[in-house]
């Protein structure tokens, strides 16, 4: 049984009648949010996955190939930005003037078979990546929890999923092509233009714009993904343990319980089977339940609390198995925001309880369970896991609710435990609480940047706050 329809069950059980009638109300969540209204015969607005961002470019270009690609950032007018697959919540792309888009860039180049390597077009989405690199017998080692971005929009961003022993995506890049403003294609790796190479490496796209990219891979391998429910108090009192025993390990804290979802993904064994399937409107059950029964008091604890241990407690475990490219992704078609921190991973889960405790203190209106996750440290100038490993803990609020004041209460206690923001997601920092928080490089990337883009070409007014332009 799927756990949206245990817990409807339970609760037409278990609950008044006047519940039951609420959770017909139908899915909620799939139509995006827009801020925008297209009108038939006037310019088409651009607008990211979540709705929260949008642009209405004056010129648009889709080169298909490099040659294209130089030509046309070359001849950019005004604010010059590339998007890849509009996944990012915060302002990166919007631009009212010149808007390149990586579509038409998308493939495999080559591959080499000794070294486990393989050189794709920047524009290629991580959903083609995965079959493309299976014909090849590869696999990226390690992929985010969805498969829509494209390769470069998520190297800009040092994109990541979980594990301790993994880096992000951006820490698997051995090589790339950076296509200039000035009209040069200049190929960076460890021995050709290696600064240039550190700082595109996560470059939030403010360097111009990667044409292809080299990966290192593994050879390509099944992975098993078990989903439990559990305790959050021995999840957390086990956490070091659990991050060891699985090649990948994450946990979702329920806000207003005391139960968590976690996830531990290991390479498959013979035998292992899927079972029941992943229920991608789980969320909006649990918002449903939540508005329905969080306001209630029952003495000794929240009826919400009661109504989802009775109906998710013992839920039997959801596994899913497969190719790895198969297994990491999940299908997201609940739209929401989302603000992400990276803590140094020592103190992730001190940070990860005072944001569950301030949540249910302040009565935060928050039901969507908060994504924890450890990524390994890099060397990356601008990676939000420079230097030290990393917790990234990641704040979601459904697509058509206020998330400015929830996000505007937890973000302070991020800065507390020495936070970075996720360079794709929301956030309100600007150069000046930036630059500290990469001591060793924030200065050699401006340099880089300056020197790539000397008349701020590429900076729309979002950069411009982050790199204090
Ligand atoms: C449902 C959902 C789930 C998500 N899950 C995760 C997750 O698990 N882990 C995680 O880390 N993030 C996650 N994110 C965030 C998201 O994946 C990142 O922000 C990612 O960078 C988006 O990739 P994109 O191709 O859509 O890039 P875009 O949003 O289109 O662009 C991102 C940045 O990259 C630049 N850019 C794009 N292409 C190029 C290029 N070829 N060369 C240089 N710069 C370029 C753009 O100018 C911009 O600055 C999620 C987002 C959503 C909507």
């Amino acid at each position: 049984m799927k756990r949206r329809t245990f817990i409807q069950s339970t609760l037409a059980v278990g609950v008044s009648g006047a519940l039951g009638t609420l959770l017909g109300c139908g899915p909620r969540g799939e139509v995006p949010q827009s801020p925008v209204t297209f009108t038939p015969g006037q310019e088409m607005p651009w607008i990211n996955w979540a709705g929260n961002q949008s642009c209405t470019p004056n010129w648009r270009v889709s080169p298909s190939s490099e040659d294209e690609l130089v030509t046309a950032l070359k001849a950019a007018r005004g604010v010059v930005r590339a998007v890849g697959a509009g996944h990012s919540f915060s302002a990166v792309v919007p631009t009212d003037d010149t808007l390149i888009s990586t579509d038409l860039l998308s493939g495999l180049v080559r591959h080499d078979p000794d070294k486990i390597q393989a050189t794709l077009l920047a524009g290629t989405r991580l959903h083609d990546m995965g079959p493309m690199l299976q014909s090849v017998g590869q696999a990226m080692p390690n992929m985010p929890d969805m498969d829509y971005p494209a390769l470069g929009g998520a190297v800009a961003n040092s994109v990541h999923a979980t594990g301790t022993s993994f880096g992000s995506m951006s820490s698997y890049v051995t090589g790339l092509k950076l296509a200039t403003v000035s009209g040069e294609l200049l190929e960076c790796n460890a021995e050709k233009n290696p600064e240039i190479f550190q700082a595109a490496r996560t470059s939030i796209g403010a360097l111009g714009i990667t044409s292809e990219i080299t990966l290192q891979n593994l050879p390509s391998y099944d992975l098993t993904e078990v989903n439990r429910i559990e305790k959050f108090e021995d999840v957390f009192a086990d956490m070091e343990a659990r991050c060891k025993a699985h090649r990948h390990f994450e946990c979702y804290p329920i806000p207003y319980s005391t139960l968590c979802i976690t996830v531990a993904t290991d390479i498959a064994k013979p035998g292992d089977k899927t079972i029941g399937e992943d229920d991608p409107q789980a969320v909006n059950t649990l918002r449903t339940v939540f508005d329905a029964v969080s306001w209630v008091p029952v003495v000794g604890e929240g009826l919400y609390e009661k109504v989802l241990t009775a109906a998710m407690g013992d839920a039997a475990d959801v596994v899913r198995t497969g190719p790895s490219y198969q297994v990491f992704p999940h299908v997201r078609i609940v739209r929401f925001r989302e603000m992400e921190y990276t803590v140094p991973a020592e103190v992730g889960p001190a940070c990860m309880r005072e944001i569950l405790g301030t949540i249910r203190d302040r009565n935060i209106p928050l039901s969507f369970p908060i994504e924890y996750r450890y990524v390994k440290a890099d060397d990356i100038w601008l990676s939000m896991f420079e230097g030290q490993d990393g917790c990234s803990i990641s704040i979601h609020q459904f697509g058509d609710l206020d998330y400015k004041a929830v996000f505007a209460e937890i973000e302070p206690i991020f800065w507390k435990y020495g936070g970075r923001p996720h360079w794709g997601k929301i956030h309100t920092l600007g150069a000046e609480q930036l630059a500290p928080l990469y001591p060793r490089h924030w200065q050699d990337f401006q340099e880089v940047r300056r020197e790539l883009d000397p008349r701020g070409q590429l900076m729309n007014a979002h950069l411009k706050d982050l790199f204090g332009v």
